[in-house]
C-alpha cells in the first residue's frame, strides 16, 4: 500500500479533499492517506504555517497530494507553494491541458491536447530582489543556472519521448535576455540532441501567447522559464475550462507534489458548491507518477462521463449539483 501524504488546505481544499479520497475509496486504489495540513488554517490553529510534521511525512513518503492554501496577503508570508518547491527542488511544474468533452471553452472544438513544463525553482522567482529605499528602485534577478535549464528543458524531452509526443516548443525571449534567454536555448538543443525522435523548435514568448490563443492545437509539450511558465500555464487552462478543471503537479528527481492550480475559493468555502475536477485530475496524475495506470484511466473514464451530463455538475461547469451529488456521480460511473 502506497502512503501519500495528503494536505487539505485551507478554504475549499478540505471538501475537494474529501471528494477525491471518497472516489479513490470506492474506485478501490492501493493507496493509503497520511493527513498533514498546511496554511492558514494550521496556522490560526498552531501558529506554524508549514508545521514540521508535515515536512518528516513528505520527506518520509516522497509523494503528495494537495489542496489549494490560502497565502495571506502583505502579511509577510512566503507563499507555501513556492517554498515547498524550492526546498525540495521541485524543478518540474507540470499542467497539461486538454480539451474534455462537457467542460465549456471558447475552444472546445479544438482538440488542444498539450502538456506545460515550467521551470519551478529559478527565474524571477529565485526570492532575489534587492530594494535600495534612497533611490527607490527594485531590483529582481532573473537567476537561471545551465543546471536548472538542463534539468527541465531534459525533463520536458523525456517526458515527450516516453509519452509519445512529437514536439516540444520552447518560449523564450533571448532577443532581450540574451544570457538567461540563451542558458535556454542551449539547454534545449542539447535535449533535443539527446531525443532526436522529438521534433523541437523555439518561440519568442509574445509570439508564442498569440500563437496559442489563435491556434493552440499545433503544440503538444511547452517547456518554459518560471515567470513565462506562470503566466502560460493560466493561459493555457483558460484554453481548456480554467483553473477549476486543470491539473498540476511539482516535480523533482526525488519527491512530487500533486496539487490543485486554483485557489481556496473562500466565496464558496464550506458551501459544498466546489468543483472537485481540478484536485481529482491532479489525483490521476499521481496515479500514473506511481504507476497505477489502470486504477487511473478507470476513474478517468468515470469523470469524463459525469462531465458529460450537467444535471451531476457543479455551478462553475454550468450545472447545480452540490460537490457531493458530482462526487456520487463519479462514483457511480465508476466501471461503466
Ligand atoms: P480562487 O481560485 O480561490 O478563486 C477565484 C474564483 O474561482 C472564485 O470565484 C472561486 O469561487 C472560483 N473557484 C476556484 N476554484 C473553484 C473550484 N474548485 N470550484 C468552483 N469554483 C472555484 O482565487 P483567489 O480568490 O484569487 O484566491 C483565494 C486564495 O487562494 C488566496 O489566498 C490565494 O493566495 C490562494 N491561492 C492559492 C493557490 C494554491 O494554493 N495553489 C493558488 C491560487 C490562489
Amino acid at each position: 500500500m502506497q502512503l501519500i501524504t495528503l494536505i487539505p488546505g485551507d478554504g475549499i481544499g478540505p471538501e475537494i479533499t474529501k471528494a477525491v479520497t471518497a472516489i479513490f475509496a470506492a474506485a478501490e486504489v492501493p493507496v493509503q492517506w497520511e493527513e498533514q495540513n498546511a496554511g492558514q488554517t494550521t496556522f490560526d490553529a498552531s501558529g506554524e504555517l508549514i508545521p514540521q510534521a508535515l515536512l518528516d511525512s513528505l520527506e518520509k513518503n516522497r509523494v503528495a497530494l494537495k489542496g489549494p492554501i490560502t497565502t495571506p496577503v502583505g502579511k509577510g508570508f512566503r507563499s507555501i507553494n513556492v517554498s515547498l518547491r524550492q526546498k525540495y527542488d521541485l524543478y518540474q511544474n507540470v499542467r497539461p491541458a486538454k480539451t474534455t468533452a462537457g467542460i465549456a471553452s471558447r475552444y472546445a472544438d479544438s482538440g488542444i491536447d498539450l502538456v506545460l513544463f515550467r521551470e519551478n525553482t529559478e527565474g524571477l522567482y529565485s526570492g532575489l530582489e534587492v530594494y535600495d529605499e534612497k533611490l527607490g528602485i527594485a531590483d529582481s534577478f532573473n537567476r537561471i543556472t545551465r543546471e536548472g535549464a538542463r534539468k527541465i528543458c531534459r525533463a520536458a524531452f523525456a517526458y515527450a519521448a516516453k509519452h509519445g509526443r512529437k514536439k516540444v516548443t520552447l518560449a523564450h525571449k533571448a532577443n532581450i535576455l540574451k544570457m538567461a534567454g540563451t542558458i535556454m536555448l542551449e539547454a534545449c538543443q542539447d535535449a533535443s540532441r539527446e531525443f532526436p525522435q522529438v521534433q523541437y523548435e523555439d518561440k519568442i514568448i509574445d509570439n508564442m501567447c498569440m500563437q496559442l490563443v489563435m491556434r493552440p492545437e499545433q503544440f503538444d509539450v511547452i517547456v518554459t522559464s518560471n515567470l513565462f511558465g506562470d503566466i502560460l500555464s493560466d493561459l493555457c487552462a483558460g484554453l481548456v475550462g480554467g483553473l477549476g478543471v486543470v491539473a498540476g503537479a511539482n516535480i523533482g528527481d526525488d519527491m512530487a507534489i500533486f496539487e490543485a492550480v486554483h485557489g481556496s475559493a473562500p466565496d464558496i468555502a464550506g458551501q459544498n458548491k466546489a468543483n472537485p475536477t481540478a484536485l481529482l485530475r491532479s489525483a490521476l496524475m499521481m496515479l500514473h507518477h506511481l504507476g497505477q495506470h489502470d486504477k487511473a484511466d478507470q476513474i478517468e473514464q468515470a469523470l469524463n462521463l459525469t462531465l458529460q451530463d450537467k444535471s451531476k455538475c457543479t455551478g462553475d461547469l454550468g450545472g447545480s449539483a452540490s460537490t457531493s451529488e458530482f462526487t456520487q456521480a463519479i462514483i457511480a460511473n465508476l466501471g461503466k
